[in-house]
């Protein structure tokens, strides 16, 4: 393909001319990597075709939503069915119930949920609820979590733990982000010294339990075991979001798998996002029924949406859900990944190529580093030009992984056998070319 018949350049520039960027979202405009993002015509499986019709194995899938493939046939007759019924009411369904009981049976440390269209309303509504219930203002996040774009969550560290967080975003005014305390992931003795210094203003803790938008890196047990029992003594809420790695990582989420090391493990509410949508703009947040009843009407926390519980959305994620929770889907997800993961990394080695990975469920992520990274400050240390080569490399041989290094990579039900093998022979033909 040369610049002159590469059908993404002018659709790019048009796109640019309307769009900020060029996107309507930051990272799909390629600026970390740099070169033209593919705009998709469509997708199928575990493919998608761009502007010029050609094709790539998918290891993005809407940023994890996607993890039946896409164009599943179950969920697109589900979804069919439910357009011819109605678009949107802005009354209630008998659908959302049927998803709030599919979810609530699958994730059982909710005894309520409330549906909303996107994963920065679910965070943004779970921080407003904790406040609410527990009537404290401060709270907890950690340095490379993501919890979508809510003012109070656009947050870095300040100079000291006493301090509370800097906006990352201009429009954020300092005031916003006063009671947010940015704290570093895995860093059992900082999270001990915050809840010695604020531990009674706390209304929760905000984590990912496998951070997904730092490549993936995972809570240990120990610190995910404490941020437990610091929030339980000193009465905060450990909010988890798994809007990423819920049913992603496990049928039961990220804190079934938690559950297994930290016997009687589980959140105080939950954010998630993206699987259960099945890729259609649907998230939500739950807890325990004291906590839940918090909110609007039932109390005096507010929250409200129009296309909340949308009728379409919510036929997407059900069908998804009931797919997924079919006997052996997850053994066959986890089995993909893993091969994917493993062969990655047997062909790093023998190109002599620094090489890490990991993976839970459909989940995963790699490093240039010879050692996983345990926080933020280690993800960093990845050599980016390296990075850039490696995901060009891949693009260029039919292969979408994530266009920036601070992101995970999804496996789906319809990545076959065939689709990693090709994937791990393009890795290594782009790792012998890799700079040493
Ligand atoms: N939380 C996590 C863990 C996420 O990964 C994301 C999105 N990547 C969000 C929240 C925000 O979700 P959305 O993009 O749907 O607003």
């Amino acid at each position: 393909m040369t610049p002159s018949t590469d059908l993404n350049i002018p659709l790019f520039e048009r796109a640019k001319a309307l769009i900020p960027g060029g996107v309507n979202s930051p990272v799909r405009a390629f600026k970390a990597v740099g070169g033209t993002p593919r705009f998709v015509k469509r997708a199928q499986g575990a493919y998608f075709w761009d502007a010029n019709d050609q094709r790539f194995i998918d290891y993005i899938g809407s940023w994890g939503p996607m993890i039946l493939g896409h164009g599943h046939p179950a969920v697109l007759e589900a979804v069919q069915k439910a357009a011819l019924e109605g678009f949107s009411f802005g009354a209630p369904t008998e659908r959302e119930v049927e998803l709030a009981e599919e979810i609530l049976s699958l994730v059982p440390s909710m005894e309520m949920i409330r549906l909303v269209s996107s994963g920065t309303e679910a965070g943004m509504s779970a921080i407003r609820l904790a406040r609410g219930a527990t009537g404290r203002s401060k709270f907890i996040k950690f340095e490379g979590c993501y919890h979508g774009h809510a003012d109070s969550l656009l947050v870095k560290a300040g100079s000291g733990l006493a301090t509370f967080g800097n906006a990352t975003s201009a429009g954020v005014p300092p005031e916003v982000v006063q009671h947010t305390l940015v704290l570093e992931y895995n860093n059992v003795a900082q999270l001990e010294e915050a809840f010695a210094l604020h531990g009674k203003e706390l209304a929760c803790v905000m984590i990912e339990p496998i951070a997904g938008n730092m490549n993936f890196v995972r809570a240990s047990v120990p610190f995910m075991k404490r941020c437990r029992e610091l929030c339980t003594e000193y009465g905060a809420l450990l909010v988890l979001d798994e809007v990423m790695t819920g049913f992603r990582v496990a049928l039961g989420s990220a804190q079934s798998v938690y559950a297994k090391s930290i016997p009687g493990f589980k959140p105080d509410i939950t954010v998630l996002g993206k699987v259960i949508g099945g890729g259609m703009p649907l998230a939500a947040f739950g807890g325990p029924r004291a906590i839940m009843e918090h909110l609007a009407p039932l109390g005096g926390v507010y929250q409200a949406g129009t296309l909340s519980g949308n009728p379409v959305a919510t036929a997407c994620g059900l069908t998804t859900l009931r797919e997924i929770k079919k006997p052996g889907f997850f053994d066959g997800l986890s089995a993909s990944t893993r091969s994917l993961v493993d062969g990655l990394a047997q062909a790093a080695k023998e190109e002599g190529v620094p090489f890490s990975a990991d993976c839970e469920g459909g989940m995963f992520g790699f490093f240039l580093l010879p050692e996983l990274p345990q926080n933020y400050p280690a993800v960093l240390k990845t050599d980016s030009t390296r990075f850039n080569q490696l995901f060009h490399g891949l693009l260029d041989r039919g292969v979408y992984i994530a266009p920036a290094l601070y992101e995970a990579g999804f496996v789906s039900g319809a990545h076959t056998a065939d689709d990693i093998a090709t994937t791990v022979a393009a890795a290594r033909e782009v790792f012998k070319t890799l700079s040493k």
